[in-house]
């Protein structure tokens, strides 16, 4: 998040809550005497746009796997590899299949460190849901994308997207960010890779700009960065019980993902010049990184 304007970030609230600098942009269409446009519901998971551009890996299942923990392991929805495999990924996975894994680029592989959880299922009790790019917006990527290449480090930001839109719903809050990155920054598509979500008994993580694409969240230091917000303002307070379980359960999944250590994860306030993620949400991830978080 911003400090300042001169060392603008991702998200501003006054564009986010439909201040005039919006609606003359006309990139959202809301009427003057409404705070936020109605709440567009996230639909059931369409074709995979993940991975549009031909990115993936093909995987070979084996015994025990699930589609469910070849999704945790890629960091690909499930509803991704399902898409790009229609018949193959009918359960149960058999053994020697291979799959088409859209947009992965990185697999945990069997014989590397577990995540912090492994369920077969994705059901009550997960830490958390990977939900795909394709269930929140149809917008391609824009043609200024660049390559990833291999990720070396994980920044974790806030949205601070201010009081006026705490409550909004999650869906709501990813399209004004998304909107606000491609109309007001022109960036290819909204900034960060993975947004941590509000919502739901099971917490939502948000796919946001694909993984194999360098993101645009950490000014002078988005290369080979991997970029994860958590929704919310985390100044004074830090994230929901839910949301700090998902989010140490995902940092430790992307870590073993993409071989980060520990010393590589950053709050953006360490690689630019910013107050995110906030001081409470701060802490948590220096405790986090000296294995102390609960
Ligand atoms: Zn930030």
């Amino acid at each position: 998040m911003p400090s300042s304007e001169r060392f603008p970030c991702v998200t501003r609230r006054g564009f986010l809550v439909g201040t005039a600098a919006v609606l003359a942009a006309g990139c959202i269409r809301t009427p003057q005497n409404q705070e936020y446009a109605p709440v567009t519901p996230v639909r059931p998971a369409g074709p995979a746009t993940t991975g549009g551009d031909g990115s993936g890996l093909t995987y070979t299942v084996e015994r025990g796997d699930t589609l469910y923990s070849i999704s945790r392991r890629a960091g690909i929805p499930v509803a991704d590899i399902e898409n790009a495999n229609p018949r193959s990924s009918d359960p149960p996975l058999r053994p020697g299949t291979r799959l088409w894994l859209p947009g992965a680029i990185a697999i945990i592989g069997t014989t590397a460190a577990p995540p912090t959880t492994t369920p077969e299922v994705a059901g009550k009790g997960e830490p958390y849901r990977l939900v795909p790019r394709s269930t929140w917006t149809d917008a391609k990527i824009g043609p200024k994308r660049e390559p990833m290449g291999k990720v070396l480090k994980i920044t974790v930001h806030h949205t601070d997207e201010g009081e006026r839109l705490a409550e909004v719903p999650d869906a709501e809050l990813l399209k004004r960010i998304d909107n606000y990155h491609r109309e007001g920054r022109h960036w290819p598509s909204i900034g960060y890779h993975y947004l941590v979500g509000r919502d739901g008994e099971i917490c939502n993580i948000y796919e946001g700009r694909p993984a194999q694409f360098k993101g645009t969240h950490t000014l002078h230091n988005n290369s080979n960065n991997l970029g994860i917000a958590v929704m919310g303002d985390f100044m004074h307070k830090l994230p929901t019980p839910k949301q700090l379980r998902a989010l140490r359960a995902f940092l430790d999944d992307s870590r073993s993902r993409f071989s980060v250590s520990l010393t590589q994860v950053y709050g953006h306030r360490e690689l630019s010049a910013s107050s995110c993620p906030g001081d409470a949400l701060f802490a948590w991830l220096k405790d986090y990184r000296a294995g102390r978080a609960g």
